[in-house]
């Protein structure tokens, strides 16, 4: 009956396999071309039809399409959050275009079920934990009482834009954004349903599908074979079946290096635990501690392992512990970058202000007499966000940071500090959709000060890109309020 109505939904739904060949789009998709195609939730959840077709009829090899489709969505539309522009319908890089909320969550769901069926890709799950742990966060409140419908990796603001450059448009039943594709005024608002309600039911699946398909995979093996349990996204949890309970303790991700203990409680049949080894981790810096002491990470085999596995036939202890190095992602032309480190992406952060704004009293609305969590607001900067980066080629002996070394720091952030000022001509760009420009053409810096980065998670408001200014030579990481010479 599966078989059956697996062939039906292809034979009568789209075709996903020649959309992410073909005709895929190479930049953000006009009004003119908007299609069901282009519609960025439809990309996020088609990313998985060949891995759930492999799982029905073979070959295994066919799910490397889903992989494809994945790599298409990023290489043309990808974003630093990890999620792709989809303010609606694809809307290529740009650092100032929306990611729909509906899109983030579906993306994490295909990139579960596309890992299940090609195990052996582990960049699968950076990409995984770079939505759980980037855009998700970054959409949604921390009392989970308010998200945005569209998300900005470059946002200082969230609101609702002036409804007056809208108003001349004739037919509109609701003036539509002049920044995004084709969404409302409020979709960067915060609140019970901005622009539209389905993100409000679709988001609280993010974290619900990441615990039950994305931290553990288990495999029962057959009679003659010895059951696999693979932690593939890492964070601390707890596996419970009938021959085995293994807990990972660690505080990872909040700091990308803090170690992974894997705690076997019971063991009643002998398993093989694996470990996913994130492509971002620096093997030749990583540690392995099993019950008979450390292991020396293979570095000089290829391919490089995709999992490290551990036999386990009694309740013990393992312990893994994955070296990240800071890394510079630059834009194409060098003049403009975003910091990482493991799966977290560093931003600068941007004060704000929340105003209320009253309650949305119509058929999306909370009706009447909502809980008082419930509220809509606008998120208003009250700090400079037009700031540069000052780096020179040791930029990464120059940052600091502070990574989060207990559960007793849950309270707050990691961070980092980088050199920067503040680029006054490009201040006066004016708002919401401002965009990165490729160099800065009049060097009106204010003086050089120590920016504090933190995850993207962390923040409501914050610039992710920024322009760089290269200074060569020392002095360019130097803190204080001194201006260079150039
Ligand atoms: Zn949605």
């Amino acid at each position: 009956m599966l078989r059956v109505l697996a062939w039906l939904a292809r034979v009568q739904g789209y075709d996903w396999q020649n959309w992410f060949n073909g005709s895929f789009p190479t930049a953000e998709v006009s009004a003119g071309n908007f299609s069901l195609y282009s519609h960025g939730v439809n990309n996020a959840v088609a990313v998985k039809w060949a891995a759930a077709w492999s799982d029905v009829y073979g070959p295994p090899a066919l799910a490397e399409a889903s992989l494809h489709a994945w790599q298409q969505l990023q290489r043309f539309h990808g974003l630093p959050s990890g999620a792709f522009g989809a303010d609606e319908h694809l809307a290529g890089r740009e650092l100032h275009r929306g990611t729909e909320l509906c899109v983030v969550v579906e993306s994490m769901r295909s990139l579960e079920e596309t890992y299940a069926a090609l195990p052996d890709r582990p960049e699968l799950v950076d990409a995984l934990e770079a939505l759980a742990f980037n855009a998700l966060p970054a959409a949604v409140s921390g009392d989970h009482w308010s998200h945005q419908y569209l998300t900005q990796n470059n946002a200082i603001f969230a609101g609702i834009e002036s409804a007056s450059a809208s108003e001349g448009a004739e037919g509109e039943a609701s003036p539509l954004s002049e920044v995004f594709g084709n969404v409302g005024l409020d979709a960067t608002m915060y609140g019970i349903s901005p622009n539209f309600p389905c993100c409000t039911v679709n988001f609280a699946q993010g974290w619900g599908k990441f615990v039950a398909l994305g931290l553990w995979l288990f495999d029962p093996g057959t009679p003659r074979e010895m059951p696999l349990l693979l932690s593939a996204a890492l964070a601390p949890s707890t596996v419970k079946l009938p021959m085995l309970e293994v807990e990972l303790e660690t505080i990872y991700p909040f700091n990308p290096e803090a170690s992974l203990r894997y705690v076997v409680r019971k063991a009643s049949t002998p398993f093989q635990l694996l470990v996913r080894v994130p492509c971002w981790a620096e093997l030749s810096r990583s540690e392995v501690r099993g019950p008979q002491g450390a292991w020396k990470v293979p570095t000089d085999v290829s391919p490089r392992p995709s999992v490290f596995t551990f036999l386990v036939e009694k309740p013990d202890v393992w312990e893994v512990r994955f070296a990240a190095r800071w890394q510079l992602v630059l834009d194409p032309q060098g003049s403009a970058g975003h910091f990482s480190l493991g799966p977290l992406i560093f931003v600068k952060p941007l004060a704000h202000q929340a105003v209320p704004v009253p309650l949305d009293d119509g058929p999306y609305g909370p009706g009447p007499n909502p809980p008082p969590a419930v509220r809509d607001e606008m998120l208003l900067p009250t700090e400079d966000w037009a700031w540069v980066y000052f780096l020179n080629e040791s930029w990464e002996e120059g940052l600091e940071s502070q990574m989060l070394e207990s559960v007793a720091h849950f309270d707050r952030c990691p961070s980092a500090f980088v050199p920067g000022a503040l680029w006054r001509s490009w201040a006066k760009t004016p708002s919401p959709g401002v965009q990165v420009p490729p160099q800065p053409e009049v060097p009106d810096f204010g003086p050089i000060t120590r920016l504090e980065l933190q995850p993207m998670g962390c923040t409501k408001l914050r610039m992710t890109q920024l322009p760089i200014r290269w200074h060569r030579g020392r002095g360019a990481n130097e803190k204080g309020g001194e201006r260079l010479p150039w």
